[in-house]
C-alpha cells in the first residue's frame, strides 16, 4: 500500500475510542483514501470517491461515520447511518469492520441481506440499531413491510456504485435513496467512474468533494530485472564499466535518490566520455525539455533522473533502467522501471543495491512478488553485501570479496523465485497490514476545522480553500448537513 507517511490517525481528528480501535487493528498508518476521505466526510461533506475493495475504503467511510453519529446523537436513538452494498458478503464484511472500529463506542449496528430469513433481521432492527448495512432487495422488502424507517439517517453510503449499476440494482438503490430525508451526507464510493455514475451522482449528491486512488501499477511482463550488489563508493565506477562494456545498452534511464547526485553522475558519466545529461526538478521546464528531446533522438546516451520527473518521462526506445540508488519507496521502483519496455519493446531493470538498501531490496520483492535476479559476474560485486540479503542483516558489511571480470551482462540464473522476505532496517511502510498498494491523487487535508455539532449554524469552508486536495468539485458554500433544506 502506498502511504502517505506524513500523514497518520492522530493527524486526522479521530476521537480517541476509535483511535484505540484503530490501534487495535494494528494499522499504522492511513491508506491514501483514508487519508484523503477522512477529513471531508468529518467535515460534513458529501464525497464521490473512486476506489477498489482492497485499498482500505471501508475504514474511509466507516470510521468518519462512527465518529459523526457517535457525536451528533444519542445511541439507540433512531436509525441514523445507512450503508448500501451490492452483495450479501460485502455487507457481512462491512459490518465486522463497524464492530471492529466501533469496538469503543456505544453506536450498535445491523446487517440486513438477502438469501436467508428475515426474521433474525427484523429482531435485530426492533433493537433500533444506530446503522444498518444492507443489500438494496432485502432492504426495500423490510421497508415495504414497514419494518424499517430511513427518515433518520444522516449520512448514507452507496458502496460499489459500479457493481450495483452492473448488477442491475439501481433502480431499487434509487427508491432507497428517495426514502431518505434530503438533508443527509451522502457518501459514493465506486471502484470505477463511469458516466452513469457520475449521473447517479448528480442525483444522490449534493457538490461532493471528489477522491480518486488508482491501483498500484504492475510490473510489465517483458522487463527482466537484475540487481548488482555493490559498495555505494563503487557505483560510479560500476556504471561507467557497464555503459562501456555493454554495447546492449543503447538508451539509459538511471536513478538517483537526489538532484544534486543526478547532476554529479551525469558530470561523471561525460568526463569518461560517455555522452550523458540530468533531469531533475532544480531545471528549468526547457532545460528539461531540451534533455529530454536529446535523449529521445538518441543524442544523448544516458540520462540522469530523479522520482520527482520520472512521471514525465514517455520515452520509446529506452532499453536499460538503472537504479543507481535503490528508492526507498518500493512503488517508486516501480514506477521508474515501467519508463522501459514500453510500447511492447523488452526491457532490462538494473538496480545497484548497497548495504543500507538491502532493506529496500525487500521492500521491493515484496511489493512485486519477484526475486531479483543477481547479476554476480562483475568486478565491484560485494560478497559481503550478497549474503546479507538472504540473512536479514542490517549492519553494513566490513569486507568486501571482489571476483568474477567482464561487464556485468551476466547473471547467475537466480532468477524468479519469489523474494517475499522481510529485511532489516525497512522503509517506513514496514510492518504495518496493508491493503493494496493505491495511489493517491487527492490528497488530505490535515488539521482542518471540524464538523460543527448537528443544528449549529455553521459554514464549512469551501473545498476550494482546502489545501492540497485535487480533483474536487466546489464544497458547498453552506453546511448542508444537518436539517438545512437542501437546494439541490
Ligand atoms: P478494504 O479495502 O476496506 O476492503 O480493506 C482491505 C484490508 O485492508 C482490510 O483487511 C483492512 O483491515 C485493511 N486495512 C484497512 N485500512 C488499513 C490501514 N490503514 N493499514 C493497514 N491495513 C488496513
Amino acid at each position: 500500500m502506498q502511504t502517505d507517511n506524513s500523514i497518520d490517525f492522530a493527524s486526522l481528528n479521530l476521537i480517541a475510542p476509535i483511535m484505540r480501535a484503530v490501534q487495535d487493528e494494528g494499522y499504522t498508518v492511513p491508506s491514501p483514501v483514508q487519508a484523503a476521505a477522512i477529513p471531508i466526510v468529518l467535515d460534513g461533506s458529501d464525497l464521490i470517491a473512486t476506489a477498489k475493495t482492497g485499498t482500505g475504503k471501508t475504514a474511509a467511510f466507516a470510521i468518519p461515520m462512527l465518529q459523526l453519529l457517535d457525536e451528533s446523537g444519542t445511541p439507540g436513538d433512531a436509525l441514523r447511518g445507512l450503508i448500501l452494498t451490492p452483495t450479501r458478503e460485502l455487507a457481512l464484511q462491512i459490518h465486522e469492520n463497524l464492530r471492529a472500529y466501533g469496538r469503543h463506542l456505544k453506536l450498535t449496528h445491523a446487517v440486513v441481506v438477502g438469501g436467508v430469513s428475515a426474521g433474525p433481521q427484523i429482531q435485530a432492527l426492533r433493537r433500533r440499531p444506530d446503522i444498518l448495512v444492507a443489500t438494496p432487495g432485502r432492504l426495500l422488502d423490510l421497508m415495504g413491510q414497514g419494518k424499517v424507517r430511513l427518515r433518520d439517517v444522516e449520512i448514507a453510503v452507496l458502496d460499489e456504485a459500479d457493481r450495483m449499476l452492473d448488477m442491475g440494482f439501481i433502480r431499487d438503490v434509487r427508491r432507497i435513496v428517495d426514502a431518505l430525508p434530503r438533508q443527509r451526507q451522502t457518501l459514493l464510493f465506486s471502484a470505477t467512474m463511469s458516466k452513469e455514475i457520475e449521473k447517479l451522482a448528480g442525483e444522490m449528491l449534493h457538490k461532493p468533494a471528489r477522491v480518486e486512488v488508482t491501483p498500484p501499477a504492475t510490473v510489465a511482463d517483458n522487463i527482466t530485472q537484475k540487481v548488482m550488489f555493490v559498495d555505494q563508493g563503487d557505483k560510479r565506477d560500476l556504471l561507467v564499466k557497464l555503459l562501456k562494456d555493454d554495447d546492449s545498452i543503447g538508451c539509459a534511464l538511471v536513478f538517483t535518490r537526489t538532484r544534486h547526485r543526478a547532476n554529479r553522475v551525469a558530470r561523471q558519466l561525460s568526463q569518461s566520455g560517455i555522452s550523458a545529461d540530468a533531469i531533475h526538478s532544480d531545471k528549468s521546464q526547457g532545460a528539461r525539455q531540451k534533455a529530454l528531446e536529446l535523449f529521445a533522438r538518441g543524442k544523448v546516451r544516458v540520462l540522469v533522473a530523479t522520482d520527482i520527473v520520472a512521471r514525465g518521462i514517455d520515452v520509446d526506445g529506452i532499453t536499460h533502467v538503472i537504479n543507481f540508488e535503490i528508492p526507498n519507496e518500493a512503488e517508486s521502483y516501480v514506477h521508474r522501471i515501467g519508463r522501459t519496455a514500453r510500447a511492447g519493446a523488452a526491457g532490462i531493470a538494473l538496480s545497484f543495491c548497497n548495504a543500507e538498501e538491502i532493506a529496500f531490496l525487500a521492500d521491493i520483492e515484496k511489493l512485486t512478488g519477484v526475486r531479483l535476479e543477481e547479476v554476480d559476474e562483475h568486478p565491484f560485486r560485494h560478497q559481503g553485501i550478497a549474503s546479507q540479503r538472504d540473512t536479514g542483516g542490517s549492519a553494513p558489511p566490513k569486507k568486501k570479496a571482489r571476483g568474477g571480470s567482464g561487464g556485468g551482462g551476466n547473471s547467475n540464473g537466480n532468477s524468479n523465485g519469489n523474494g517475499s522476505r522481510s529485511g532489516g532496517n525497512g522503509s517506513a511502510q514496514r510492518g504495518q497490514r496493508s491493503p493494496s498498494s493505491a495511489e493517491n491523487n487527492g490528497s488530505s487535508r490535515r488539521g482542518g476545522p471540524r464538523r460543527q455539532p448537528r443544528g449549529e449554524d455553521t459554514q464549512s469552508r469551501p473545498t476550494s480553500q482546502r489545501e492540497g486536495r485535487s480533483n474536487e468539485t466546489a464544497a458547498p458554500k453552506k453546511p448542508h448537513f444537518g436539517r438545512r433544506p437542501r437546494t439541490a
